[in-house]
């Protein structure tokens, strides 16, 4: 039995029910078969459970981080949208405890080393306990996974490290509120090498329009060039994340991150391609137009 969140209970009738204020008047239903671990981290409410039809979720203070059915999708384009636009051999990734993106970023071989910095060590254990396919990277060799806050992190890199940043955070609530900043991706871009690119879990196209115009617009101002990608993901709020994107100024090549640099050989993926790739940076018009506007 899980215990209430903020005196609401998280699991109904054999369901879990994802109501939460940033999506009023709706919520994802998923039905529980048996509830693996609940706690109260250091920072965060952690709820694991068994589903009936989605393999093991992880939900971090009332909300879905991630299902074992539908997770290569928002994974596989959160790693390979920036991984294959650029020549990745630095990598840093901010969040992700789960380490599904850890997963696919070490396909590429490519890659020299990958710092990852998770605020909470907890979500890394439980994701090894209990989704041992999506942490199957977590103790690889090219990687240092370090215990902290990824804003401080940034803050106190120096400048000119990264080929490429990962920003797989939750919503920006709680532990994650400060890596929706400005003053964050300032940093971001001060750590990243000439040409180098970000691409941050960049919230849903239908729910978070103002916060998405504000990173494109306002934020991405510090970079040569800011997207935003759209990727389906059926267990999140309205069934859709996006992917912010930017890239520092000094490199060489195309600037926009549209186009893939490298084609996926020998990698076995089940979402992304080429195709896919350039695909999500086709928006509805009403958020292209809201994108434009000065
Ligand atoms: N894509 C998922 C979503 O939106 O539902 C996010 C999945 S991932 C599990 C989110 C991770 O970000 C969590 O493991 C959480 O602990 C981590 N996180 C939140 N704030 C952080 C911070 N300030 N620094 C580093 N990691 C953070």
């Amino acid at each position: 039995m899980a215990e209430p969140l903020n005196g609401a209970p998280l699991i109904e009738n054999g369901w879990f029910l994802e109501k939460n204020s940033q999506w009023p008047g709706q919520a994802n239903a998923l039905q529980v078969k048996e509830v693996l671990l609940h706690k109260k981290t250091k920072y965060q409410d952690l709820l694991v459970f068994a589903s009936t039809n989605h393999g093991n979720v992880i939900v971090l203070d009332g909300v879905i981080q991630i299902t074992e059915r539908d997770e290569m999708s928002y994974q596989e384009m959160l790693a390979h949208l920036p991984m294959f636009s650029c020549d990745p051999k630095q990598g840093l990734i901010i969040g992700g405890g789960d380490g599904g993106v850890l997963r696919e970023v070490v396909k590429h071989s490519c890659v020299e080393k990958v710092t990852w910095c998770e605020i909470d060590g907890d979500v890394v254990e439980a994701a090894k306990r209990f989704l041992p396919s999506v942490a199957k990277a977590v103790g690889d060799p090219k990687v240092e996974l370090l215990v902290g806050d990824g804003v401080a992190f940034a803050e106190n890199s120096k400048e000119n490290c990264y080929d490429v940043i990962i920003v797989d955070s939750s919503d920006p609530v709680g532990p994650a509120e400060k890596l929706f900043s400005k003053a964050f991706y300032v940093n971001a871009e001060r750590i990243l090498k000439p040409g180098g690119v970000i691409c941050s879990q960049g919230e849903c196209l239908w729910l978070n329009e103002e916060l998405i115009s504000i990173m494109v617009q306002d934020y991405g101002a510090c970079f040569a060039c800011a997207e935003y990608a759209s990727i389906q993901v059926p267990t999140y709020p309205s069934g859709q994340i996006g992917a912010f994107m930017a890239r520092k100024s000094g490199g060489k090549g195309e600037i926009s991150c549209r186009w893939p640099r490298r084609e996926p050989q020998e990698m076995e993926l089940r979402y992304y391609t080429s195709e896919m790739h350039a695909a999500a940076f086709a928006l509805p018009a009403f958020l292209q137009r809201r994108l434009e506007a000065t």
